[in-house]
């Protein structure tokens, strides 16, 4: 692999299968590896981040967690990701798409069903799209695929956003992330402002409209602005006419990597939990 930017290199194909050989797989499970699946949705990220930033960001998560797992001796695979979402705030943008639930619950069955048959046994899923249906969903897909494929599953996540989509903390199928510390901040960044747009600039330059970025005037919004857009659809599209929810202008290309690495860090420190604590196999 060439040394690159932790989560870099262009393609969401990058450190996954889809780049393997079989005999490649074969190894790999041979090896013991999890497999790491992200989770995101096309979607409307403003008028100048693509509309595949949240496939872009958990992607590079997942690839540079798995360096930080193979370091610790835990291999891994990646599954390509899944980007047929389900979507209801951007959903009246063009460019965005948004899946009924039950059709992403049965993909995901049948993605399981595949690893099993591969003889994977244990499935580390990451969200790169705050909806709440959406997470919803993965966590269902989750349980549907366990359920029919008996691999053991996980959703990765925040306590935080956790306990806002009423899961329950002590649920088998939550992979938990360490608490974030960040500094409270007057006014929310929510969608493809300051943190998303430092992200992709900063990894995926190639598909930021970098000239447009500076002229992004702040939505400065707070929680009843969120409560609103959350609604969706025409409710979202007048709040934010422009698309994004913070302050792209805000954004430092120079802080992507970095805000990646540290993601990646409770990623792997997540996974590693949850594959210490699984019963040893049969020899
Ligand atoms: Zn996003």
């Amino acid at each position: 692999m060439p040394e690159r930017a932790p989560g870099g290199g262009y393609s969401v194909f990058t450190d996954t299968m889809a780049d393997m050989t079989y005999p490649e797989v074969e190894q790999s499970v041979r090896d013991g590896a999890v497999v790491l699946w992200a989770l995101g949705v096309i979607e409307q990220h403003g008028p100048h981040l693509p509309l595949a930033t949240d496939i872009y960001v958990p992607a590079a998560t997942l690839s540079e967690a798995r360096r930080l797992l193979a370091a610790r001796g835990i291999p891994s695979v990646t599954v390509p990701p899944f980007y047929w979402g389900v979507n209801v705030a951007s959903a009246s943008f063009a460019g965005s798409f948004e899946v009924r639930p039950e059709v992403m619950i049965e993909l995901m069955k049948d993605v399981f069903a595949n690893l099993k048959k591969d003889g994977f046994r244990q499935v580390f899923c990451l969200s790169g799209h705050g909806e709440a249906l959406h997470n919803q969903t993965i966590l269902a897909g989750v349980k549907a695929g366990c359920n029919a494929s008996a691999l053991e599953g996980s959703v990765i996540i925040a306590p935080a956003m956790a306990k806002r989509l009423g899961f329950d903390l002590a649920d088998p199928h939550l992979a938990l992330l360490a608490p974030e510390t960040d500094a409270p901040q007057p006014y929310l960044d929510i969608h493809a402002g300051e943190w998303e747009t430092s992200v992709i600039w900063g990894l995926y330059p190639e598909v930021v409209r970098a000239e447009i970025v500076p002229t992004l005037e702040p939505t400065n919004y707070g929680p009843s602005d969120l409560a609103e857009w959350r609604k969706g659809h025409d409710h979202s599209r007048r709040k934010t006419p422009n698309g994004y929810f913070g302050s792209p202008a805000a954004a430092d290309p120079a802080r992507g990597p970095a805000i990646i690495a540290e993601q990646a860090q409770r990623v792997a420190d997540a996974i590693a939990a949850k594959v210490a604590a699984r019963p040893k196999r049969p020899a």
